[in-house]
């Protein structure tokens, strides 16, 4: 039964509701589910792993989510703010190192003008780099200006389909405007990315499912699973972390219904296994992030405990990435990963 419900999506790329249900709620064929979440990516994708080079420009964040590290009501973070010439030191670097893909990640906020992020993205530009952004909720005309200096990805995660837990877990913020940026991220012609928490309290296996017809619907360019992981300064501090096989599941069936898209192995995933990150890109994973943040930096964006030291064992060097990579089958890609059959 759960069999021929994986060898439908991986045949169909469809799946109704109950079964999605029916996968997340078994585990006697999570290792089925994994090679053939592999095996589509394969046949489709080849054993190429894009990398992104991360950075991580600001932890400063006017948002509140219950979950993170850095939400503003953290007294406890000594907050930074990357100038140009840092950000752009760090990008030359990654360029030199062979990255083709920078992503720009941050806490919301708007310390940084509008004007001065393009015109650090024109500058990355100027050396053949795509550029992803992961810099939070945004009017349509900023995303506009933003997608016109050169940024060709955004990545914005719904979070949880569940609307009211997701305003309960973001207080202050609203799923309708959450929705409205990922719906003007895909008409203004970015490779829109978005993606879940899984394990958040109170998530229902019914609402995950909703989250994968959810970007079934959207049809999301690249898409990131994570479980989530209590901070020990949040009003999260005591719920239990989230799962990560069941988190590679979500990642897996995903992959086995938008077999086309960039699925990152999220870092989250190597905060609670010291493999995580290669398990993701063997059950369905396509992508690799590693973190280009300087030490100082990285030390203070700590949206989750570990994540600094998952990205300090994780080397800059490609030629040892590409190490471990063959070690599972897979190598490097030397292009710049955008989803297939586009640009
Ligand atoms: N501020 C931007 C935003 O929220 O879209 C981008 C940066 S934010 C730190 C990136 C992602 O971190 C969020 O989308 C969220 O899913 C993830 N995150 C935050 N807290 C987490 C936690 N405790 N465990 C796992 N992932 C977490
Ligand atoms: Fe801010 Fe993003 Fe963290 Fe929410 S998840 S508090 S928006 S950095």
């Amino acid at each position: 039964m759960i069999k021929s419900i994986i060898n439908k999506a991986f045949t169909n790329a469809v799946l109704s509701k109950d079964e999605i249900m029916h996968l997340l709620n078994d585990n006697t064929n999570n290792d089925y589910l994994f090679q053939k979440a592999h095996q589509k990516k394969t046949e489709l994708l080849g054993n190429k792993v894009h990398l992104r080079a991360l950075i991580e420009i600001s932890n400063i964040c006017m948002q509140n989510c219950l979950y993170c590290g850095l939400r503003r009501d953290n007294k406890l973070v000594e907050r930074y703010k990357m100038n140009k010439d840092e950000i752009l030191y760090l990008a030359n670097a990654a360029a030199d190192y062979g990255y083709k893909t920078i992503v720009l990640q941050g806490g919301e906020n708007n310390t940084f003008k509008i004007a001065e992020l393009c015109e650090i993205i024109r500058e990355i530009k100027a050396k053949d780099i795509a550029i992803t952004l992961s810099i939070g909720e945004k009017t349509y005309d900023e995303y506009k200006l933003l997608k016109e200096a050169g940024a060709d990805r955004y990545l914005l995660r719904i979070e949880t389909t569940d609307s009211m837990l997701y305003e309960q877990m973001d207080p202050g913020m609203s799923h309708k405007n959450r929705k409205r940026c990922l719906q003007d991220l895909k008409s203004l012609g970015y490779e829109a990315g978005s993606g879940s928490l899984v394990g958040l309290p109170g998530q229902t296996l019914e609402s995950i499912a909703d989250d994968i017809l959810f970007f079934k619907e959207i049809d999301a360019d690249m898409l990131g699973v994570g479980p989530f992981i209590a901070h020990q300064d949040t009003p999260l501090k005591d719920s239990p972390d989230g799962n990560l096989t069941l988190a590679l599941k979500v990642m897996a069936i995903i992959r086995l219904l938008l077999s086309d898209i960039n699925i990152p192995a999220t870092t989250a995933m190597e905060a609670l296994h010291p493999e995580g990150r290669y398990l993701a890109l063997t059950s369905g994973a396509n992508v690799l992030m590693p973190n280009f943040t300087d030490e100082l930096h990285r030390k203070l964006y700590e949206i989750y405990p570990g994540k600094s030291q998952v990205a300090e064992n994780n080397s800059l060097n490609r030629a040892k990435i590409n190490e471990n990579l063959i070690r599972y089958g897979l190598q490097v890609s030397n292009s710049k990963g955008f989803r297939l059959g586009r640009k």
